[in-house]
């Protein structure tokens, strides 16, 4: 398999003046590449490209962006297993899940996108003072400095350029350290068909080629989708130059089980919905509250369900969950799952040790009898880890859900669409689910309250974002 390695900066393949970072598979341990990082200059020539390329590229017409965009979607799709193949080695991802689940959305966020760069609407223009007409535009903003976590590394490129390129701005994407090898190869792709500079990708850590992105002067907004502490650090960077930001930070999912839901229905949701990615999903089905009657039930039907669950690498015949990205990660996994432990009163029924071997394997975990104020109720593990609570009514349960530093995500399971839809209305996420979980789709908008962040991936809400409104006035 042919690994990409450079960075595009301004139109150019160049390979970072920076440190090499080491590129592993989660799988082995192994190392599978070594990617240098930009230089602090690389990043401004980067920006600069990107500030040289919006003059031209924000003048293009709808119909001409969104052409470029299906053909990068037609690119992709045409590339599917190769990327596939690439996501699966730096991530350990099951192949065939990225394969038929992650690329037809990459894809489908760049054909929504090219379609909803022509359909923006606004108010109608009028003279709503005598004597003078008004109207609105909404125009791109400039340079995007778009930051992104290793959890889905195409797919957080996909939803981070797309609806930046369809608004007319051009962009500097940074993918994570630790898995930059999709959009390494995205980016040849791309400057086969986009003009010079409007597409920049610039790899590195954080603080090295993050930070400075950020910075730059010439940067008008920022995008992160990651921690709560890297959306804190970059707020108050981006203070200095009154930059817009956009944050998609963590997520502590609450499931919301009545009595009368459909228990098969709710354990394999939770079996798919809780472990997809190994957990490392900020979406994850990971807090359950199952209510007094249903409580014993579930927690004996999901223990068996979660001990089913087939843990191997990307390439392992029936294989459904992966390792986890790194070897600190698994630590800290780990660590949550010890202390939960040390409480006494949690029962771990399912799980709850690292998988000796190769590989930064977690075993899928369930928590049962957790109490709502336990760590591990309250804060994102981001692994393969479910924990359980029993509640007693609605009322109740829909004070603990909100009692939360965390806003992205919920689901409710329940056979009465009434209480559904009361508990729904009651729940402050931006998403809640009513008898399913993490169901994505491009139309629609997906992005947290509270410390979860703000702004919009998906949907013409991101579209939106990455624009501003502008009035233009007339006098008569
Ligand atoms: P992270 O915050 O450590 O890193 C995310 C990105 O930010 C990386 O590219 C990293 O290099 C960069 N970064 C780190 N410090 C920076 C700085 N000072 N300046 C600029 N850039 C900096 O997060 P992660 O560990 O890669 O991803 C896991 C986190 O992402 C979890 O908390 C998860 O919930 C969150 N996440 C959220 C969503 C969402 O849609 N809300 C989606 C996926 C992941």
């Amino acid at each position: 398999m042919k690994l990409s390695t450079q960075l595009l900066i301004d139109g150019q393949f160049v390979t970072g003046d920076g440190s090499a970072e080491p590129i592993l598979n989660p799988a082995t341990g192994e190392l599978i590449a070594s990617v240098p990082e930009a230089s602090f200059e690389q990043v401004n020539r980067a920006v600069n490209g990107a500030q040289r390329a919006f003059a031209q590229w924000s003048r293009t017409t709808p119909a001409q962006r969104s052409t470029l965009l299906l053909r990068l979607a037609d690119a992709i799709e045409r590339h599917a297993e190769e990327f596939a193949a690439l996501e699966s080695l730096n991530c350990g991802k099951p192949y065939l899940a990225v394969l038929n689940d992650e690329l037809p959305a990459v894809v489908d966020c760049f054909r929504f996108f090219a379609g909803a760069a022509r359909c923006l609407q606004g108010p109608l223009a009028g003279e709503y003072i005598e004597g003078h007409t008004s109207m609105i535009r909404r125009d791109p903003i400039g340079v995007v400095g778009s930051i992104a976590p290793w959890n889905y590394p195409l797919m957080m490129a996909a939803w981070k350029m797309a609806p930046v390129l369809a608004a007319g701005n051009t962009v500097v994407l940074k993918p994570s350290e630790q898995t930059p090898l999709t959009a390494l190869r995205l980016a040849e792709l791309a400057s086969e068909l986009f003009p010079r500079g409007v597409i920049n990708i610039v790899c590195g850590r954080g603080e090295s080629v993050g930070a400075p992105l950020v910075e730059h002067p010439l940067v008008r907004m920022v995008s992160l989708t990651g921690d709560i502490a890297t959306g804190q650090k970059i707020l108050q960077s981006a203070a200095r130059t009154m930059k817009r930001t956009h944050l998609e930070l963590g997520g502590k999912a609450p499931v919301i089980i009545f009595d009368d839901a459909d228990l098969e229905a709710v354990v394999a949701g939770i079996r798919t919905f809780g472990f997809y990615n190994a957990g490392q999903d900020c979406t994850a089905a990971c807090r359950i509250y199952a209510q007094g009657k249903i409580y014993d039930k579930f927690v004996a039907a999901m223990t068996d369900a979660v001990a089913s669950i087939k843990v191997g690498g990307p390439r392992e015949e029936g294989v459904e969950m992966g390792p986890l990205i790194s070897d600190r990660q698994r630590n800290r996994v780990a660590s949550f799952v010890e202390r939960a432990q040390s409480s006494g009163h949690v029962e771990v029924t399912a799980g709850g040790k690292i998988r000796p071997g190769n590989g930064f394997f977690f075993e899928p975990t369930l928590i049962a009898h957790a109490r709502q104020e336990d760590e591990i109720v309250r804060r994102e593990v981001f692994g393969p880890v479910v924990s359980v609570t029993r509640f007693s009514d609605a009322e109740q349960v829909v004070q603990w859900a909100n009692e939360s530093d965390y806003g992205l995500a919920s689901s409710v399971w329940t056979r009465d669409l009434g209480l559904a839809s009361k508990v729904a209305s009651h729940l402050q996420y931006g998403c809640t689910w009513i008898n399913t979980h993490f169901m994505l789709t491009s139309e629609m908008p997906h992005g947290g309250m509270k410390m979860s962040g703000y702004g919009k991936d998906l949907s013409l809400y991101a579209l939106e974002d990455y624009t501003v409104p502008r009035h233009i006035m007339v006098k008569l």
